[in-house]
């Protein structure tokens, strides 16, 4: 499959990258490593006539700590994450959903910042992402702004992005339940998507939980947070019995997917069983 006729510029600096595309206009793409860009410009569901490379940017991939954060550049890729000590000690969650993505050739290209702006209802690092309490950091032509992950996961494939704006930072805050947080998910056996994925972030203090928060990717639209489950764990002493109360809670008024590979129902049953695995492994 061929897709359209579109003209290719590779920026050279986040800035140039920011004035290619200043308009804002939907006819403009931005591309990072294009697994998910380019099978849907050979599906022709997206025909931009011009597409900008921001994959190669160095000043856009790296790992580090900076200001009570964990700052990620928007082309790491999700090797790169799943390899890295510091994101492996300070938020395993995410090098763990990193690690899990697809296969090795999809996470030695694959970036966050891609997976992030796509919104895919179905990939892996929303839910962590919900779970470590990150944040998104944009640029445009008017400056930089920061949105959280509530605020960014709008819909199915929809976010709080405008067009003329990139992704150029992830920051996970330095906490201690974010370095005491887990990845787990159901794989579809074809495309090794989540049907669900849960992760969860754990602060205990003496056998009690002081904060809990739970993720979730592919089970609705967009990634959430289940305020349920953290709701019957939180203040509670941590025990077997408080960890099976709380993850029969998850997905409690949250509308659920259904598709060819799990019905509603199976899907709130694998959410309550890996929220219960989850926060079984951190106690
Ligand atoms: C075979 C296969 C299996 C996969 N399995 C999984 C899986 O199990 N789990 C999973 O989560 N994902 C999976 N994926 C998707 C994969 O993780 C993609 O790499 C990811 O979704 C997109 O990242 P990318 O860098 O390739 O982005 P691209 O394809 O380049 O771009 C995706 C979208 O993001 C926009 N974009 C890119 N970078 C930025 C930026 N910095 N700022 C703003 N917008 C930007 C683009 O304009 C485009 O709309 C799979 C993909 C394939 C092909």
């Amino acid at each position: 499959m061929i897709p359209n006729d579109f003209d290719y510029q590779k920026a050279s600096s986040i800035d140039e990258a920011v004035s290619l595309i200043a308009q804002g206009d939907e006819d403009t793409k931005l591309l990072a490593g294009g697994h998910s860009l380019l099978p849907v410009m050979k599906l022709r569901l997206s025909m931009p006539a011009k597409v900008v490379d921001v994959g190669q940017l160095q000043e856009l991939n790296y790992i580090r700590e900076e200001g009570g954060a964990l700052a990620i550049g928007a082309v790491t890729t999700h090797q790169q994450l799943a390899s890295s000590e510091l994101v492996q000690q300070k938020a395993p969650a995410l090098a763990q959903a990193a690690g899990v993505i697809g296969d090795p050739q999809v996470r030695n290209v694959g970036t966050i910042g891609g997976s992030l702006a796509h919104a895919d209802p179905a990939a892996d690092y929303p839910g962590a992402i919900f779970a470590l309490d990150g944040e998104i950091v944009v640029q445009s032509s008017d400056g930089k702004r920061t949105i959280s992950a509530k605020e960014f996961f709008v819909d199915l494939y929809t976010t709080a992005l405008e067009a003329n704006e990139l992704i150029v930072e992830i920051r996970i805050p330095l906490n201690a339940a974010n370095q005491n947080s887990c990845y787990l998910k159901f794989p579809s056996p074809a495309s090794r998507f989540p049907i669900v994925g849960c992760a969860v972030a754990l602060h205990k203090d003496g056998g009690n939980c002081q904060e809990v928060r739970v993720g979730f990717s592919g089970v609705g639209n967009a990634a959430f947070r289940d305020s349920a489950v953290e709701n019957a764990l939180n203040g509670q002493s941590v025990n077997d019995q408080a960890i099976a109360n709380a993850a029969a809670q998850a997905t409690d008024g949250v509308d659920v997917l259904e598709d060819a590979n799990a019905s509603e129902d199976y899907r709130r049953h694998l959410a309550k069983v890996f929220a219960k695995r989850a926060l079984t492994q951190l106690a």
